[in-house]
């Protein structure tokens, strides 16, 4: 009897339980597989579908992205976070187009000399569309499902435990007979079965390959990361409306460039409950709502918002705004706080 090895075993569990009908596993071809890799980048399946859809829809080929403006692919992707991801989109889109014929690489070399896409990224897409199997994808399940195989000693990040599990994936490639579904169950395997806390192990198809499992301690591996201090920011949201609705203007900022909200005026913590200084033409400004805590990776954002009802038209459009009506579906590009402060707006009749 032959014993199949640990991608081999791998690979039969895939076939028998892994995930077949994600809408993304329907192509073997490159611009879908890439859109779908970007957009999976620290994001929890379930919670891309939706935007990947409704991406694929729009943009159904990279030729449409690349022609598309950046305002129209943000207000696809508002929402999704990580807002740099959606840029890198549009620059890599152009990319292919402009400089490659509209020709994606063939190679996880290639792939990573696009904008967003980094050596893991690039891994996956060239093992599910081109099965080159020479690099492998090490996103965060495969770290975990890896170090716990291994018994891989560390924290994620740290220079000697990312060297180590590369070296262990490496090791554990097979060939590009079997690398789609390979790396697609070292994922299903991550989120289906080998998860952060309970992993469940009598259920899992590779147990014996598992050494964290026969130490009897599979969730010490791999350390949690040590954490860091996010930034506090302190921001005062200035919604105005006039006739026309609610005013926006394209956000030139860090976090959410690309995205629409009203003016956002970055103060500091001593003076962030003060009255600000508007400019002309913000009249009467009232408090809105309670004031939010919005957590983002590096960041903590405290967020209070004030109101300008009947503010200056010709104020606003100076200031770079633009009327927006008074319909959310007319705001798709709003970041999720902002959002929220402006349906409240709606939702007390307040404009
Ligand atoms: Fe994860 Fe347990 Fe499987 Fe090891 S045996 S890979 S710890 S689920």
């Amino acid at each position: 009897m032959t014993t199949l090895s640990f991608a081999q075993t791998l690979v039969v569990w895939q076939e028998q339980r892994g995930r077949m009908d994600l809408p993304w596993q329907r192509f073997r071809t490159p611009y879908e597989r890439w859109l779908s890799e970007v957009m999976l980048q620290q994001t929890q399946v379930e919670t891309v579908i939706p935007y990947y859809e409704r991406f694929l829809k729009t943009f159904p080929t990279v030729e449409s992205l690349a022609a598309a403006q950046e305002d129209a692919v943000m207000k696809l992707w508002a929402g999704l976070g990580y807002y740099s991801r959606g840029r890198n989109l549009h620059r890599a889109a152009k990319m292919v187009v402009n400089d490659l014929k509209g020709l994606f690489p063939d190679t996880a070399a290639g792939l990573a000399e696009l904008p967003g896409v980094g050596p893991s990224t690039a891994a996956a897409v060239a093992a599910f569309t081109s099965g080159e199997a020479r690099e492998p994808m090490i996103d965060g399940n495969v770290k975990r499902v890896l170090a716990r195989i291994h018994a891989v000693p560390g924290r994620v990040g740290e220079k000697a435990f990312e060297k180590l599990l590369e070296a262990a994936a490496r090791r554990e490639l097979p060939g590009s007979d079997i690398i789609a579904p390979y790396t697609q169950g070292l994922m299903d395997l991550g989120s289906l079965v080998c998860r952060r806390k309970a992993p469940n192990c009598p259920a899992c198809p590779v147990q014996r390959f598992c050494r964290a499992h026969a130490e009897g301690t599979p969730e010490v591996y791999p350390q949690p990361k040590t954490a860091r201090p996010k930034t506090e920011r302190w921001l005062v949201l200035v919604f105005a409306s006039t006739a026309e609705g609610l005013w926006f203007a394209p956000v030139e900022g860090r976090i959410w460039k690309g995205l629409q909200a009203p003016i956002v005026l970055e103060r500091k913590e001593a003076d962030w409950l003060k009255r600000p200084e508007l400019p002309q033409g913000f009249r009467e400004p009232v408090a809105l709502g309670e004031s939010r805590v919005h957590e983002l990776t590096h960041q903590r954002l405290h967020l209070r918002a004030l109101f300008c009802r009947n503010a200056d038209a010709f104020a606003l459009r100076s200031a770079g705004l633009h009327p927006a009506g008074l319909h959310p579906e007319r705001w798709p590009g709003l970041p999720a706080p902002v959002l929220e402060y402006a349906e409240e707006l709606i939702k007390r009749q307040s404009v």
